[in-house]
């Protein structure tokens, strides 16, 4: 591969218990060549989450030492908690061709977008609020404060589909999971990937001016 050539970024958001994690592990099953993202948060984990896995679970403390060393790609404060990106697994990936996918909010997104302007935006929708509230309780790792806090942050995050070139409607899982590969997969044949990505058969074929001159 090529030493120019970079992977994709591809940037996840939706209201929480939307499905965007249920979505994005099922995509990962399938798909092994994305890394994904490990943020760190202060949040405490929940019933069934491992730290190293789901998170970094880290204190206050620590977080804002990342933070403060610029050790974090983007940081926000979100439902009352800090999340945030470790920087440099993202830029080891990206160096060696590996697509990045990163599950972060919308402010989070912005400030991925200022590093990485061609990041794939993706927002997933629920099919109703009513909906939402129900996977949220029905995850059950929430108390009802919490829920109710997540609830009322949803139409705030939600206000930000507009800056996300994809949306996809999670109503049916199944469904929605393929509209998440078919965004992956076409993200990957843009000519200008493909071009990076095969470079020596663009040369070959001499078609490699055609894509540099556009
Ligand atoms: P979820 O909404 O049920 O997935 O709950 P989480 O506690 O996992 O995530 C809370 C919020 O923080 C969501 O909006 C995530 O997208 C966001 N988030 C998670 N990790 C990061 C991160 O590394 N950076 C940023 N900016 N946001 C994150
Ligand atoms: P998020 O990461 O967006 O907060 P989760 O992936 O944790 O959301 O999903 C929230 C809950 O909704 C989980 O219990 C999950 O199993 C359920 N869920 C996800 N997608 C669907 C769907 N299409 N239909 C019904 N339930 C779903
Ligand atoms: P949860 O606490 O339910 O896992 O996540 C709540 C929200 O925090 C989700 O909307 C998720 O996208 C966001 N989030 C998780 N990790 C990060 C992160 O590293 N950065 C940002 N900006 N948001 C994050």
């Amino acid at each position: 591969m090529p030493a120019t050539f970079h992977g994709n970024v591809f940037l996840v958001a939706a209201p929480s218990g939307a499905g965007k994690s249920s979505l994005v592990n099922a995509l990962l099953a399938q798909e092994p060549n994305i890394e994904l993202s490990i943020s760190c948060t202060t949040r405490p984990m929940r019933p069934g989450e491992t730290n190293g896995q789901h998170y970094h679970f880290v204190s206050l403390e620590q977080y804002q030492q990342l933070r403060d060393s610029n050790n974090l790609l983007e940081h926000a404060e979100v439902h009352g908690n800090f999340y945030g990106t470790p920087a440099q697994p993202v830029e080891q990936a990206l160096a060696t061709g590996k697509d990045v996918l990163l599950e972060i909010d919308w402010q989070g997104a912005r400030q991925v977008r200022e590093r990485f302007p061609k990041a794939i935006g993706i927002f997933i929708l629920p099919p109703s609020i009513q909906a939402l509230e129900e996977r949220l309780r029905k995850r059950g790792q929430d108390d009802d404060s919490v829920i109710a806090r997540r609830l009322l942050a949803a139409g705030g995050e939600m206000a930000h589909v507009g800056e996300f070139q994809y949306a996809i409607i999670n109503d049916d899982f199944d469904v929605a999971l393929a509209q998440l590969q078919a965004i992956i997969q076409a993200s990957r044949l843009r000519t200008a990937q493909q071009a990076a990505r095969y470079a020596d058969l663009f040369d070959q074929l001499g078609i490699s001016a055609s894509v540099a001159a556009n």
